[in-house]
């Protein structure tokens, strides 16, 4: 994980990556402490897709970006910096340096299709896999399997 561009709320947007073609993540309720959305937007397309963990369809994406989604954004814009959101998602903003909201304008105003949500149980399951390390004790020996990470230092 690169560090946070700036702080974010992790309680509200507890996963987000840009990835596999795709700002995706997973995005609590707002009502219910119990269900989490996993939301995506395609690069390019701007396709989006939002459903809960268990495979229900978001009410509030249909036609459009709903609140999980705009959440999103806004949480990637966080912890990525906006300008690296839209080169990875390719949104033309007419600012320099655009904000979330003037990323979701940007995206909204291409009307994009809704996506297919097959990549929410992949991405679901790799924030389980997050949510393991933080509950792992802490120790000083190598975990073999997070060795992809670069070393912060050569070793001698
Ligand atoms: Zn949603």
């Amino acid at each position: 994980m690169v560090p946070p561009a700036r702080p974010r709320k992790l309680a509200k947007v507890p996963f987000v990556e840009l990835a596999d073609g795709r700002l995706q993540g997973v995005v609590s309720s707002g009502s219910d402490i119990g269900r989490v959305y996993v939301s995506s937007i395609a690069a390019g397309t701007y396709a989006f897709a939002c459903s809960t963990n268990n495979n229900r369809p978001c009410g509030g994406a249909r036609g459009s970006f709903c609140n999980h989604i705009r959440a999103l954004v806004t949480e990637a814009v966080l912890q990525y910096g906006a300008q690296r959101v839209a080169r990875y998602l390719k949104a033309d903003t007419p600012d320099a340096e655009p904000d979330a909201d003037a990323l979701v304008s940007a995206m909204t105003a291409t009307r994009p299709a809704q996506g297919d949500r097959s990549a929410a149980a992949p991405v679901f399951s790799r924030f389980l896999r997050h949510l393991a390390y933080l509950e792992r004790e802490p120790v000083t020996a190598p975990l073999p399997e997070m060795q992809w990470f670069p070393p912060t230092r050569a070793v001698a």
